[in-house]
């Protein structure tokens, strides 16, 4: 089976996560399609098939005989999806031979253009896989994990040697925790590679280091009529505290390797009010210093205002994977390989974000992110190809034999 085939089966299936819910699959509908992977890896020969409680699929390729000692790698991409409202099996179209134009997505009213998406004129010819114009396709991450399971297929039906190689596939990525429950004991790799990004050619193993600061602005509430030096207006000193962050440092004002302090939320009334930011900078020292402007503001509205008025809570969520994988270049280098085997020029762009990589990195599993050839992840004009998956197919099979000759 060709990997867009299963992707189109896996898409059947909506597997949304939630981010209100507390428990781990954030939604039951996600062991559905992790129901079906489970009966997919057992049918196809994988060995050690396990589907646990919280919707984590886990299955082995044990290396062929002689190649025992290998680098155990190990492959993972995850069921869930992003919301667009309406849930429900993905609705796509299959565009043949794409000629270089507009594609109408259904009835929408949208389409996919090579001026808003220029990487469409190197897909001229392609097979185009696109989504009506209503919701989100799904490639995310459904192509990886059809990429994952086609390369794992290609590999038992061939007599391509290669190491011990495990498999998993995670719930709530998209929700931020899909790394945390993965067992790394029944995973087995050193290395692992998250098929979870877009262009073939790249390759990911930098994201930003990421704080949450929380701010709870306790007021004085008196009559305004004799408030004069004493009434402390706590939504007033909300917006004072965003006055006193630096500007031009925001989403809006900044890209590449340049971080920024997001205002996330706010809320509040004159005796209450809350304000909340998140932080994030790929340079260690950078984000340090980015959380230390935080606290001089904490301590200049406090003397200002009387101790206790603000009160600053600031949260890390997680860390710059290069630290780690800079420890690990083979893991890269073997990704690099891989691209270029298949006639591709590799590039690493910092990622504006993290991956389930970054946690699992510290976690002890360095773990970079490939491409899976899918395009504009999280909105309608999400698309992929045929070739491109198939591209992808190949980097995997390229990275078991990089470690297979080693
Ligand atoms: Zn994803």
């Amino acid at each position: 089976m060709e990997a867009y085939e299963r992707l189109i089966r896996y898409i059947g299936f909506d597997t949304v996560s939630d981010e209100e819910s507390e428990t781990t699959p954030s939604t039951a509908k996600q062991f559905d399609l992790a129901r079906e992977l489970e009966r997919e890896m057992r049918e196809m020969g994988l060995q050690d098939v396990y589907l646990d409680d919280h919707a984590y699929v886990y299955g082995k390729l044990p290396a062929t005989p002689g190649y025992e000692n290998k680098t155990p790698i190990g492959f993972i991409a995850h069921l869930d999806t992003v919301t667009t409202g309406k849930n429900g099996p993905a609705a796509y179209q299959i565009i043949p031979n794409y000629d270089g134009g507009a594609v109408a997505l259904g009835e929408s009213g949208n389409s996919l253009s090579p001026e808003m998406f220029p990487h469409l004129k190197d897909m001229v010819g392609e097979t185009l896989i696109t989504t009506d114009g209503t919701m989100v396709l799904g490639a995310d991450d459904k192509a990886g994990i059809a990429e994952i399971l086609t390369m794992c297929e290609h590999l038992l039906h061939s007599d391509r040697p290669h190491g011990p190689i495990s498999v998993c596939f995670t719930p709530d990525e998209e929700i931020g925790h899909g790394a945390a429950l993965l067992d790394l004991e029944r995973f087995g790799a050193k290395f692992g590679y998250t098929a979870d990004g877009s262009a073939v050619h790249e390759i990911e193993s930098e994201t930003f280091n990421a704080a949450a600061a929380k701010w709870e602005i306790r007021g004085v509430s008196v009559h305004p009529g004799s408030a004069k030096d004493v009434m402390v207006n706590a939504a007033r000193v909300a917006t004072e505290i965003d006055h006193m962050v630096p500007a031009g440092e925001r989403p809006r004002d900044t890209e590449g390797r340049e971080g920024f302090y997001h205002l996330t939320d706010m809320s509040g009334d004159v005796s209450h009010a809350k304000i909340n930011y998140i932080i994030r900078d790929h340079d260690a020292v950078m984000f340090e210093k980015r959380k230390q402007v935080m606290r001089d503001v904490e301590k200049a509205i406090n003397e200002r205002y009387g101790v206790g008025t603000a009160t600053l809570t600031l949260v890390d969520q997680y860390r710059n994977m290069a630290e780690i994988i800079a420890q690990y270049p083979e893991t890269v280098e073997a990704a690099f390989d891989a691209v270029r085997s298949i006639g591709l020029q590799p590039v690493s762009n910092p990622i504006r974000g993290g991956t389930d990589g970054a946690q699992l990195s510290f976690r002890g599993l360095p773990c970079p992110n490939l491409g899976t050839g899918g395009y504009s992840f999280h909105g309608p004009f999400e698309h992929t190809s045929v070739q491109q998956m198939d591209k992808a197919v190949q980097v995997l099979e390229a990275i078991v034999d990089w470690f297979a000759k080693r």
